[in-house]
């Protein structure tokens, strides 16, 4: 776990990026910070992690896939908007008439008007996480058996938190596990995904730590919040170490809520009891950087272990 990565030590100092040759085979900068676009080379190797993934998945798993939009009033109701206000994006359109949204274009480029002036909010935001719409879905069956519920998601999520980290995006993809069930069984759900966690991060053979987490609340209330989760130690995260001292990536997050969305979207379990959820957050981006800052920029070259477990 304390192993040193093959990489280029960065010794060039804090701002130097000891990353910038692997990032420039990996991919095309679009001009905004934490937006690219990425070579084939890539996402062979997130085809690979999916792959893996799916090795992993919890028995019994329903499969969904999800767009990269959420309806905003599920968004609003999920709790996520009083909890990230500040990562939040929401789509916006040009509305009106065809006339009016014709005039404002052309003011536009007539250099009169920002045609940005003529937008209104819309009924969608991005999505920030891949579990989120489980939830609704799954109160609008009727009650969950005591067994529990379990799924495997994914979709493409944004986070407004721009950042030139090698890692850090505002447009990823996530794949979780989800529970939804007795309050025992999403505990014992949110210990068994992080060991699946730890075997996926085993099967890439990164060095890695599990670490008591917290999320970036939002608002006066954060560090309260932020210090309850670590006290109830409700997150988990596996991390991968980066050049640096003392530098981490969140590869993975497995998380138990407690009965929020239980509470939140009125699930109850035929036994009576209000529902209790867990997921693991799988950052698949970032697995897959994990893996090429670990073994290199040619997977052709990875071990043979790894390449078989990613069906390279
Ligand atoms: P971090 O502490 O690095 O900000 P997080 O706690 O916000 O991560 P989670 O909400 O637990 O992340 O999401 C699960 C996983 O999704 C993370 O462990 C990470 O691998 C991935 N992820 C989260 N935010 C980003 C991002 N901005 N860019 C790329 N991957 C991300
Ligand atoms: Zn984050």
């Amino acid at each position: 776990m304390t192993e040193t990565l093959r990489v280029t030590p960065d010794d060039a100092g804090p701002d130097a990026d000891s990353y910038a040759e692997l990032r420039a085979r990996l991919f095309i900068p679009l001009g905004v910070a934490g937006v690219r676009a990425s070579m084939g080379v890539f996402e062979d190797v997130i085809d690979g992690v999916n792959r893996l993934v799916t090795s992993l998945r919890p028995l019994g798993a329903e499969v969904m896939r999800f767009p990269p939009v959420l309806p905003r009033a599920m968004l609003e109701k999920s709790g996520y908007l009083r909890s990230f206000p500040h990562q939040l994006g929401c789509l916006c359109s040009l509305g009106g008439s065809e006339r009016e949204i014709g005039l404002q274009v052309e003011r536009f480029y007539a250099g009169e008007a920002d045609w940005t002036d003529g937008l209104e909010t819309g009924d969608l935001v991005l999505s920030p996480a891949a579990c989120l719409p489980v939830y609704p879905l799954v109160a609008a069956r009727g009650e969950v058996p005591e067994t529990g519920l379990r799924f495997d998601v994914s979709g493409a999520c944004f986070r407004r938190e721009p950042s030139q980290e090698f890692g850090r995006l505002q447009s990823f993809r996530q794949r979780e596990f989800v529970f939804v069930g007795a309050k025992e069984g999403a505990a014992a759900f949110r210990d068994e995904v992080l060991q699946l966690g730890q075997s996926m991060a085993d099967a890439l053979d990164l060095p890695h730590r599990v670490v008591s987490a917290s999320d970036p609340f939002f608002g006066r209330a954060s560090r309260v919040l932020a210090l309850l989760q670590k006290q109830k130690t409700l997150k988990y995260e596996l991390q991968v170490p980066l050049a640096g001292e003392d530098t981490w990536m969140a590869c993975l997050s497995a998380n138990y809520h407690e009965d929020h969305y239980g509470q939140t979207w009125d699930i109850r379990v035929d036994t009576g009891e209000v529902a209790h959820s867990a997921c693991l957050g799988l950052g698949i981006d970032r697995l897959a950087i994990a893996a090429f800052i670990r073994h290199g920029a040619e997977p052709a070259t990875w071990p043979a272990s790894v390449r078989t477990r990613l069906g390279l």
